[in-house]
């Protein structure tokens, strides 16, 4: 399933957008309550509907931008391509239930469903093969997904790369189990959020790109970014892998809910107009003879700045790193961003003073 997405400008719906969010974002406890909760009033089943038909019609109206001949203007590239897709969801669902219960808790309801030997073996299969190698930064794991996105929901696989004809065995065994168990509840949690975070984008995706483009000093890509919905996608609930910039984000993580769906979004999609940023801090740090405490500084000033850019457009907003991220991963950061990066991201200073400034203040001497 493939959804494309461009602003419309449309003021006129924005009310009504406002409204559908709540009810498509109704919190589903697991993704199988989100199949059921749409059954639990007839009323609400019928709101939900009728709101989601109009928002076919919205879709179709977006689709119908595409020329008809040479003769008329080329369609908007599209920013985002949405997917739900059968393997890519089967493949980072066995990679969750293949997790430790101490790493993955929320895997306790899925192991009470005896899904037969099949699965079982394929669950074993990636605890001794697969849970080692992270979803990001093991090279195999990027080219397995690439090879599984672009086979979306074939029949069967065809090997490609580290897509292996043994693991393509054991995705194709456990793929009735997943689709008796799961995959119909997953499908429907996905495209409940790809239509809720495609209603944010239609009215500030435009706007984004411009002010992210600025921010970040990097023309947005020219080409759409591909993102794929999957029930889980690792443990940060969204990664991205670049070359080419292709994006993964839950459904069913709650962080990804809401508002902060549109801040996600962009976040991984921030990571494709890093190169600027990264290059000049580490250009900064070697001008400075300075260290950095943590060496992803760049990505701690990502979460900042596409934060505090969503933040603009929605009073009240708390962006995703002050949820927890901050003291999490980045203590010694946070407050040096708030006081030298600020206010570049306000206008008030240039991002190369503003980045001499930053790493100057968290940087330590090299002796
Ligand atoms: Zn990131």
């Amino acid at each position: 399933m493939i959804i494309f997405l461009r602003s419309l400008h449309d003021e006129a719906k924005s009310q009504h957008d406002k409204s559908i969010l709540k009810l498509i974002f109704a919190k589903p406890k697991q993704t199988d309550d989100v199949y059921k909760s749409r059954h639990v009033s007839p009323r609400i089943e019928e709101a939900v509907l009728m709101r989601s038909y109009r928002f076919l019609v919205l879709l179709s109206a977006i689709l119908l931008y595409a020329p008809v001949s040479h003769g008329q203007a080329a369609a908007p590239t599209p920013i985002f391509e949405f997917h739900s897709g059968f393997w890519m969801n089967l493949h980072h669902f066995l990679y969750k239930q293949a997790q430790p219960i101490s790493v993955e808790p929320s895997i306790a309801e899925d192991l009470k469903v005896n899904a037969g030997p099949d699965w079982d073996a394929a669950v074993l299969y990636y605890k001794q093969k697969m849970i080692s190698r992270d979803m990001l930064f093991d090279d195999g794991m990027s080219e397995i997904k690439f090879a599984l996105e672009d086979q979306e929901s074939a029949k069967t696989l065809k090997p490609s790369g580290q897509l292996t004809s043994e693991l393509i065995s054991v995705l194709e065994k456990a793929a009735p189990a997943y689709r008796e168990n799961w995959w119909h509840a997953h499908d429907t949690a996905n495209h409940q959020w790809i239509e809720a975070v495609s209603l944010l984008l239609n009215q500030y995706g435009e706007t984004l790109v411009h002010e992210l483009s600025d921010a970040y000093k990097t023309d947005w890509a020219t080409n759409t970014i591909r993102v794929d919905v999957t029930s889980y996608a690792n443990w940060s609930g969204a990664y991205t892998t670049i070359d080419p910039t292709r994006i993964t984000i839950s459904a069913g993580d709650r962080a990804n809910y809401e508002t902060a769906a549109l801040e996600i979004v962009f976040h991984e999609a921030s990571h494709g107009i890093s190169a600027k940023l990264m290059n000049l801090i580490a250009e900064e740090c070697a001008k400075q003879k300075v260290i950095l405490p943590r060496r992803d500084l760049w990505h701690a000033v990502l979460f900042y700045t596409t934060g505090e850019i969503v933040r603009r457009h929605f009073a009240g907003y708390v962006p995703y790193g002050y949820k927890g991220l901050w003291e999490r991963a980045w203590p010694m950061y946070i407050k040096r961003l708030e006081q030298d990066w600020l206010p570049y991201v306000n206008g008030k200073t240039s991002f190369d003073a503003a980045i001499a400034v930053l790493v100057h203040d968290v940087g330590q001497p090299i002796k």
